[in-house]
């Protein structure tokens, strides 16, 4: 019996999509705990090429069963419209190998509409929003202010709940925002629509992986975005509004009983950010354009450009201590197999001194990195599977990493394909 979660060490977009769905091979049971349809986890496999949003990554894998738990942002529609696309290509989505927690609460129409009214109100201040509703959605949780996927089950009292939330939010959509109010027909269509869709999967998830625990059974824990994104550790307030953190794995997959005894921090071989906010590596200019283009940087949910820049070792350290990683897991070094010289962010220059400790969320736009170079090894290792048969540049530039962040780099990807990778261990 196993407990392993799969974690973000930054900014997200590390490639954690390709390495649940390398590893659930080893598991039994797949869990998305926490955030919702703004995530962007790529897979290539032997189905295709997706990039799964709310999906667990393990629902390729026959026999796996996928959990979503009660930390995610359940957007009914937002997922019955990708279920449809992954089975269009051939891909078999059951109640057999999907389950939606009765917990989860459900992200509403309204939730979507207001991430944008606020975005579009903030103008040159916006945060960056996917304007996928996730910030009003945890919002609204926080403030028992939304319906549980359970309450699809009885419409009666479903409907004099649902009254209740929205008599409630028309007061913020049109006293605030000037909005047209969102009536109650239209809210019950939906949920009749999407709830009756999904239903067949709802189920006391808890229960289930509490009996799968008594069988023996091992746990996968899929993470969305990256430790420097979580509420309360990441960037605030350029981060996520959920615990995108390994230790919220537990409670937001209805298993607290988990312990978790193995942690895979996926850290990108470069740095990437979406998004607004503090960035200190970011790179500009054609060398960026460079890595961005090599990298195929853009945002797997929205097409945007994503920030680059060299690895941030100052920022790795705090994101591999924050995620309690056992292990990492370094993707895209193939990536970087065109540059003679590769740059790294040794450490930031703060007030004239330079620091190792990633510093409080405020003080990073005073920040600069302190830039290192490497030897690169230019030559394609994106056909390498064995640890040896690196260049030796190659491998010193991995090893530099994990002596620097204090945490061994378990696998090392060299492409997005699932067998594009070197194990060492
Ligand atoms: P996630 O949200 O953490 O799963 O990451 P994304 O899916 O947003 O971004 C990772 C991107 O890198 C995807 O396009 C992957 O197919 C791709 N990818 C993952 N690992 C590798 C790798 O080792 N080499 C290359 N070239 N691409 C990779």
């Amino acid at each position: 019996m196993s407990h392993c979660a799969i974690v973000g060490i930054n900014w997200g977009d590390e490639g954690k999509g390709r390495m649940v769905d390398l590893l659930t091979e080893k598991y039994d049971v797949v869990i998305r705990y926490q955030g919702g349809g703004n995530a962007g986890h790529t897979v290539v496999n032997e189905f295709g090429k997706f990039a799964l949003h709310l999906l667990p990554s393990g629902i390729f894998r026959p026999g796996v069963m996928n959990i979503l738990g009660n930390g995610v942002a359940l957007d009914l529609e937002n997922l019955w419209t990708e279920m449809e696309q992954v089975r269009s290509q051939g891909v078999a989505i059951t109640p057999d190998s999907l389950r939606i927690s009765d917990r989860a609460s459900l992200l509403l129409p309204w939730h979507r509409q207001l991430d944008g009214l606020e975005e579009a109100r903030l103008k040159d201040k916006a945060y960056g929003s996917t304007r996928q509703g996730i910030a009003p959605f945890y919002s609204d949780k926080a403030q028992k202010k939304t319906l549980l996927a359970g309450e699809l089950f009885d419409r009666d009292r479903l409907k004099a709940h649902a009254a209740q939330l929205l008599e409630w939010k028309n007061l913020t959509l049109t006293g605030v925002y000037g909005a047209e109010p969102v009536t109650l027909d239209s809210l019950m269509a939906w949920l009749d629509d999407f709830g009756g869709k999904l239903k067949p999967y709802i189920c006391d998830t808890s229960a289930l992986l509490y009996q799968a625990q008594q069988e023996g059974k091992s746990f996968l824990f899929e993470a969305q975005l990256g430790a420097l994104r979580d509420l309360d550790y990441g960037i605030v307030p350029y981060t996520t509004s959920s615990n995108a953190i390994s230790a919220y794995a537990p409670v937001g997959s209805g298993f607290p009983a988990a312990r978790l005894d193995k942690v895979i921090g996926v850290v990108k071989a470069y740095s990437t950010c979406v998004g607004e906010g503090p960035f200190v590596c970011e790179m500009f200019g054609d060398e960026a354009e460079r890595l961005r283009k090599a990298g195929a940087e853009y945002g797997a949910k929205t097409g945007r450009p994503r920030r680059v820049g060299p690895i941030d070792l100052v920022a790795t350290r705090y994101g591999v201590r924050m995620q309690a990683a056992t292990g990492l897991a370094l993707t895209k070094l193939d990536v970087l197999s065109d540059m003679a010289e590769i740059p790294v962010c040794a450490r930031y220059e703060l007030d004239g001194k330079e620091i190792d400790d990633f510093p409080f969320p405020s003080l990073l736009d005073q920040c600069r990195p302190v830039l290192t170079t490497v030897h690169g090894w230019q030559e394609d290792i994106s056909a390498v599977r064995e640890w040896g048969k690196l260049p030796a540049a190659a491998r010193a530039y991995v090893e530099m990493i994990e002596k620097a962040v204090g945490c061994h780099i378990d696998y090392v990807s060299v492409g997005p394909g699932r067998d594009a990778y070197i194990y060492r261990g």
